[in-house]
């Protein structure tokens, strides 16, 4: 049990000294008074400093940065100035080998929390030689401030968007599309949605682009079917946005802060844009899920080749397929791979890809992971000798797990973006009779305290 707190062992306004031993996702340095955290804004691991307390909860309070007395050797100047409003990066106040040192920290800190082991190797994170304009896509809110159109990121912690002309870590080709669009929706004088009232018609511009193919889609989030200038405004589009390959809207009428809306129509020129990762040509349909990072897609899906020892005569499963890229990436080296996916668009998305890089012993399936694999082993007699497993952030559905540990593959290779449901899986499948190999943590996210790692795990091999 743990002991109960009789007072707090820190008052607001009160103005301590303290030494940081940590951040938390959002970036802020946390500090322990009698194992109290107390979180501060723009403090890094080993400074010391004098903060103000601000607020006290239960089992954290918050801390406001008044003086600081010694300097992180890591800290360096952000040069973003936006930095300190926008919620986007949460570690451009560190540089870079301490980012990655920190992410591998806190990979080795959860596999402890929750799954008490010390003994899992943790490699040294792959970081990028150019931690910058790395995304490929770009999914701005729009709104209305003194009468402007603005359109930038929200703020941290709030929905408060704040105006931008220029992200850092945004592909340049998508950087300049974001300006130019908004640009031309001012001349046009189309008027921004209002999350308070819902009227408006522009929600979110979004830009992706294909990194080798150089193709830009350009996609307008409205609030209804009406989008005024239709015309004018995609002449202006094709003839200022470098690259442009497609132009679509998408219609979201729903008082929600989900993106997109059920409804998506091309407005101009193709249905998709192309994207290379290594060998392999992809198809992006304007909703369908990809990696935003695609130089380091490239080395987080050699690591998960190489971890999966293909010799060519493998049944492979790929679970959480989105558009069936790591079942591409594989199916050279197997006999067969099963992709599912939720997103029936991904799907149709995988179907093309497949036929696209010409690979015809692929099969994927729309459904759910945990119902689809079982079902695959019942009615098909599917036996896999490889799975991949790349959940999203909540981790796998418990029955998967069961059924993978029934399956008995030689090889699970994990896929995660969330080292706390990590940690927890693996513990599942080392008590199924897997041994977790080594863990290879790569930075997909530079600037922003976001991990992804994969993780090879082996059966044991038991006597009867
Ligand atoms: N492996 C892919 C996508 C990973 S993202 C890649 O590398 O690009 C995780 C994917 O899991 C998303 O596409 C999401 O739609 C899908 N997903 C979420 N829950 C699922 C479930 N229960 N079963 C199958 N897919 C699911």
């Amino acid at each position: 049990m743990t002991k109960k707190r009789t007072h707090l062992p820190v008052q607001k306004n009160e103005r301590l000294e303290v030494t940081f031993q940590d951040l938390t996702h959002e970036g802020a340095g946390v500090a322990k008074v009698d194992g109290y955290p107390l979180f501060v804004p723009d403090a890094l691991p080993g400074e010391k400093a004098d903060v103000k307390v601000v607020k006290t909860g239960k089992n954290f309070g918050f801390g406001r940065l008044m003086e600081r007395h010694t300097t992180s050797t890591h800290r360096v100047d952000p040069p973003c100035p936006i930095y300190h409003w926008c919620g986007g990066c949460q570690l451009q106040h560190m540089d870079q080998e301490a980012q990655l040192s920190l992410k591998r920290e806190q990979v080795i800190n959860a596999l402890h929390k929750y799954m008490g082991r010390e003994d899992i190797p943790v490699q040294e994170t792959i970081g990028m030689n150019e931690p910058w304009a790395y995304r490929n896509k770009a999914q701005v809110p729009v709104a209305e401030r003194d009468g402007e159109l603005i359109a930038g990121f929200f703020a941290k912690r709030s929905h408060h968007i704040v105006d931008m002309d220029h992200c850092l870590i945004q592909g340049d080709q998508n950087d300049a599309a974001i300006q130019v669009v908004k640009n031309i929706l001012k001349r046009y004088e189309i008027e921004p949605y209002d999350e308070a009232s819902g009227r408006g018609v522009i929600r979110h511009i979004v830009a992706r682009n294909g990194r080798l193919s150089g193709e830009t889609m350009v996609m307008l989030v409205t609030n209804g079917e009406e989008l005024p200038h239709k015309k004018k405004l995609v002449e202006a589009i094709r003839s200022e946005v470098s690259g442009i390959h497609s132009i679509v809207q998408n219609i979201n009428k729903k008082k929600t802060n989900v993106v997109y809306g059920e409804r998506t129509e091309i407005l101009w020129g193709e249905k998709y844009i192309e994207e290379r990762i290594g060998k392999l040509r992809f198809a992006l349909s304007p909703r369908s899920f990809f990696q935003v990072n695609p130089v380091q897609t490239e080395v987080l899906y050699e690591k998960v080749r190489q971890f999966a020892g293909l010799r060519g005569n493998e049944t492979v499963i790929d679970a959480y397929c989105g558009i069936g890229s790591i079942s591409l990436f594989l199916a050279e080296e197997a006999r067969k791979v099963y992709g599912v996916e939720v997103i029936g668009e991904a799907i149709s998305d995988a179907r093309k890809n497949a036929k696209l890089n010409h690979f015809p012993n692929v099969e994927f399936s729309v459904g759910k992971a945990e119902e689809v694999v079982p079902w695959w082993r019942a009615a098909l007699g599917v036996e896999a000798d490889v799975i991949v497993v790349d959940p999203p952030r909540k981790g796998c559905d418990e029955k998967l797990l069961q059924t993978m540990i029934e399956m008995k593959p030689e090889r699970i290779i994990y896929v995660s973006c969330n080292p706390a449901t990590l940690a927890r899986d693996l513990g599942i499948l080392s008590d199924g009779g897997y041994e977790v190999q080594e863990v290879q943590p790569v930075d997909m996210f530079p600037q922003t305290t976001h991990i992804e790692c994969v993780t090879r795990l082996v059966r044991k091999i038991k006597e009867r």
